[in-house]
């Protein structure tokens, strides 16, 4: 297996190739190292590499490697979040990427003794396998989380369809993006909305060319589970 040192280095430099022909600076992108199909020593690595921020998909994952790491780097928390298990992970995490309904909100806005930021999680693509709010329940959402302290709209997530035509891709995170703007100018308090979740291993160079923030890579960093 290569190292994520190795992977790191050239994700690194295809980050830098996006910003330039974006006119962006590669500082204001986040890699977040998924780690939910490797073991905690992987993970490790990845923090030695240089890595701040991990995402795990599911609450068992996460709670396994945060006993060990701790608040070594940020946990993002990425995956479909059942509400009973959000009193497990709530003290953990940084960053919840998959706030999709009012009573996951309300359930994180109780269990938590602090902000939370929360990225809503968008379905772009209209896919039905797809988790999310379509783009057009999103403003009348947000709005509905007016009242609950410890919920921060820090930004929106969206995974992209499992495709190879680009203009489709291009066409999904500009829609996000065009959304977050459209959020933003609705200038709610708790709903600032700066950060855009979007790409990963296959498609984080053209997520970067629209605007991304945070990109989730996993396969091209950490590898997968052998
Ligand atoms: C697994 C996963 C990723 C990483 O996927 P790769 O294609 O391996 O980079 C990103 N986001 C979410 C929500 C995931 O579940």
């Amino acid at each position: 297996m290569r190292k994520v040192t190795e992977n790191l280095q050239d994700i690194k430099e295809e980050i830098t190739s996006a910003c330039k022909r974006a006119h962006r600076n590669p500082e204001d992108i986040k890699v977040i190292a998924v780690t939910k199909y490797v073991p905690v020593e992987r993970a490790s690595e990845a923090i030695q590499a240089g890595i701040l921020d991990l995402g795990e998909n599911r609450e068992e994952g996460l709670t396994a490697k945060w006993e060990v790491l701790r608040d070594k780097p940020n946990w993002h928390f990425i995956g479909s979040l059942q509400t009973r298990k959000v009193k497990n992970i709530i003290d953990k995490v940084d960053y919840i990427h998959s706030l999709d309904r009012l009573s996951l909100a309300q359930e994180i806005d109780k269990r938590a003794d602090r902000k939370i930021k929360c990225l809503v999680q968008v379905n772009v693509s209209g896919e039905e396998s797809k988790h999310g709010l379509t783009p057009e329940e999103v403003p009348g959402f947000i709005h509905e989380l007016k009242g609950l302290p410890n919920i921060e709209v820090a930004g929106l997530m969206t995974m992209a369809p499992l495709t190879d035509d680009q203009q489709l891709l291009h066409k999904c995170f500009r829609r996000l993006n065009d959304l977050k703007n459209e959020i933003q100018n609705m200038k709610l308090d708790y709903a600032p909305c700066t950060e855009l979740s979007m790409g990963m291993s296959n498609d984080y160079s053209i997520a970067i060319e629209e605007g991304a923030t945070m990109v989730r890579i996993g396969t091209a960093l950490v590898g997968e589970e052998e």
